[in-house]
């Protein structure tokens, strides 16, 4: 892999490997773009096959970073970073540390949380030795699980999308199909039952499934079953590349909208539900809830989950937005929000060429 040469074609500012012999850290910091703030992207600890998937993975998620805290309004850049290792074997306190001051390194152009592989417990660890981690647990005067914020976006997201499509944030009587009832599925069939909607659920794991039937009165089906069910909204909240030329002809719901990451198997599936007049919430816009959550530890005054919630519920006015350019220019709605992405950093990067003093 030819790192340098990938950094100049994605535009990525720096790529910092880091190393520690005693406790066995190998891990990697990503920058995409500070031109709107520090940047922040969670550490993902996971068994890479190769240290060029790992580099490629931070470089991608970092990538990745950029344009959700863009679209999300965040005065902040994109970054991400990764250690190579087995989460449940391989880490280790001291690991943690080392990892942390690593971050402390680069004053602050990097900001670290939680990703896959990687708890509030881990961010504990990791933020001992640097000023520069979020998501830190409720009890320690952080953010604590994002989960909850998340769902709360990608149900205003949703609402953005049904006033788009039927003139009504109405979800009375509407159904919805909701693949995976994890931590984001679980509290988004909240929102959507109080909101009067039908539910049709799924998930790997039964006891989930169960719960909702019990609690919300969902009606179940099986995993394969539920991109074809007869309902006006489809909700991934569990894989990446749902949307693909295997479920695209079985759909049966104008909306797509929800929290999963890279839903879109390829660009091309989102340019096909655009002709086939599905609505598809772009996946970096819609679940920006989390991160906005995780960015409100950094404000001058601490955390207060009243104003965070206030900035997820504009979650709408984002995916209304992503909408209205995508109909204005005749574009699918996911390439709508890299251009909102792309305009908003080169404005900022235009306001900070003033010199100030
Ligand atoms: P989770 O692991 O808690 O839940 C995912 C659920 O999906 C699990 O219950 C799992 O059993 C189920 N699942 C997996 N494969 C499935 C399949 N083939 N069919 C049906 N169900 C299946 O994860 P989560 O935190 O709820 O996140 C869900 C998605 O949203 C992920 O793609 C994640 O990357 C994304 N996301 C989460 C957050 C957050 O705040 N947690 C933020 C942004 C994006």
């Amino acid at each position: 892999m030819k790192v340098l040469e990938y950094m100049q074609q994605y535009g990525h500012e720096q790529l910092v490997l880091c190393h520690d012999h005693a406790s066995g850290l190998r891990g990697i910091i990503a920058i995409h773009n500070t031109v709107l703030g520090p940047a922040l992207g969670g550490l993902r600890m996971w068994n890479y096959a190769s240290e060029e998937e790992a580099i490629l993975d931070a470089l991608r998620l970092a990538r990745g970073m950029t344009y959700k805290n863009s679209v999300a309004g965040l005065h902040l850049g994109g970054g991400k970073s990764v250690i190579i290792g087995d989460a449940r074997k391989d880490k280790n306190e001291a690991m943690l540390r080392a990892f942390g001051r690593y971050v402390q390194s680069l004053n602050g152009r990097y900001i670290t949380a939680e990703d896959v592989g990687i708890g509030t417990a881990d961010i504990e660890h990791v933020r001992v030795e640097t000023d520069y981690a979020a998501g830190i647990p409720v009890p320690s005067g952080g953010s604590g699980d994002p989960s909850p914020f998340t769902a709360l976006g990608v149900f205003r997201g949703i609402l953005a999308c049904a006033q788009e499509k039927w003139g009504s944030t109405d979800l009375q009587g509407k159904t919805v199909a909701v693949q995976g009832l994890g931590h984001v599925g679980y509290y988004l069939c909240k929102h959507l039952h109080e909101a009067g909607a039908k539910l049709i659920v799924t998930d790997l794991y039964e006891d989930q499934v169960r719960r909702l039937v019990a609690e919300l009165g969902a009606t179940a089906v099986t995993t394969d079953a539920i991109y074809s069910v007869a309902c006006d909204i489809f909700s991934p909240n569990a894989l990446g590349a749902v949307i693909n030329d295997d479920t695209i002809p079985v759909l049966k719901a104008t909306i797509v909208a929800g929290a999963a990451n890279n839903q879109l198997k390829e660009d091309r599936h989102g340019d096909r539900l655009m002709e086939l007049g599905i609505l598809y919430a772009p996946d970096y816009v819609i679940n920006a809830g989390g991160v906005i959550n995780v960015a409100a530890e950094l404000e001058p005054n601490g955390y207060n989950s009243e104003v965070s919630t206030a900035k997820v519920m504009g979650i709408y006015d984002n995916v209304a937005n992503v909408i209205a350019i995508a109909k204005n220019e005749g574009i699918p709605t996911y390439r709508a929000a890299d251009r909102l992405a792309e305009m908003r950093i080169q404005q900022i990067a235009a306001v900070k060429r003033t010199y100030i003093g």
